[in-house]
């Protein structure tokens, strides 16, 4: 359990926290996970209120209006993919779920029906932290859950998430969707390296930046006509990336 100062919770019907903090709801039941995540989002300045079951995180949803939930997959009473799905027909709070290796299917299933992402564990709290404002950013300002973007004749649908030319469905690994996906909410502005690396591969240290430049090359080669001298996807040199319409 976790020790009762950590456990705040928004005034039942505030929208906003007092405090302009962002409130997790914690959908775990590993005490380990619980513990070690609760001290060190409320470090963050994140405000915490955690379920060990499908049938507590109900209550504390209704009571608490999280930001974001974090959804295991794995609970006691039942799978955190059927609740991503029963919170998504009445709610648009963003969910990460967070999975075991070996749960990758039920994962494939949950952001089918409307997780924003997931994590696999064991993972670091600052991936995670990263993450959660990734999230945060793209459905502050994604105004509906149903994103059509158009490129040239190339469309985007991140509810689906799927990519079209003509009517016909492209193949991106998730990594190049996630990037495009990220230039394609920054239309015709600039997202910088960095963006990219914090919110695609979560700020993790990459000891060979050009994993970012191969991917973009990978990008450039489905969705331009002529990838070596791109319409769209252009470069900003020395700063990052910019997607025109
Ligand atoms: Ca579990």
């Amino acid at each position: 359990m976790l020790p009762p100062c950590l456990w705040m919770h928004k005034r039942s019907g505030a929208v906003v926290d007092p405090d302009g903090r962002i409130v997790v709801l914690l959908v775990e039941d590993e005490a380990s996970y619980v513990d070690a995540l609760s001290i060190g989002l409320v470090g963050e300045g994140f405000v915490v209120a955690a379920a060990s079951t499908i049938a507590e995180a109900r209550t504390q949803f209704a009571a608490v209006r999280p930001d974001i939930v974090l959804l295991d997959v794995m609970l006691p009473d039942g799978s955190g993919v059927d609740y991503c799905r029963e919170l998504r027909s009445s709610s648009n709070t963003p969910v990460i779920m967070v999975t075991a290796r070996s749960e990758e299917v039920d994962v494939i299933l949950g952001l089918e029906f409307g997780a924003s992402d997931y994590v696999t564990k064991p993972y670091r709290l600052r991936e995670l932290i990263a993450r959660i404002r990734a999230v945060l950013r793209r459905s502050t300002s994604e105004p509906s859950t149903d994103i059509i973007t158009s490129i040239g004749d190339i469309r985007i649908d991140t509810s689906r998430r799927s990519v079209m030319r003509n009517g016909e469905e492209l193949e991106l690994s998730r990594k190049e969707f996630d990037l495009l996906a990220l230039f394609a909410s920054r239309l015709g502005q600039v997202v910088t390296r960095d963006e990219c690396l914090d919110e695609i591969w979560w700020g993790r240290d990459l000891t060979d930046t050009r994993t970012l430049d191969t991917h973009v090359k990978r990008l450039r080669q489905k969705i331009e006509v002529d990838p070596g001298n791109p319409a769209h996807l252009v470069t900003i040199r020395g700063v990052g990336f910019r997607l025109d319409p």
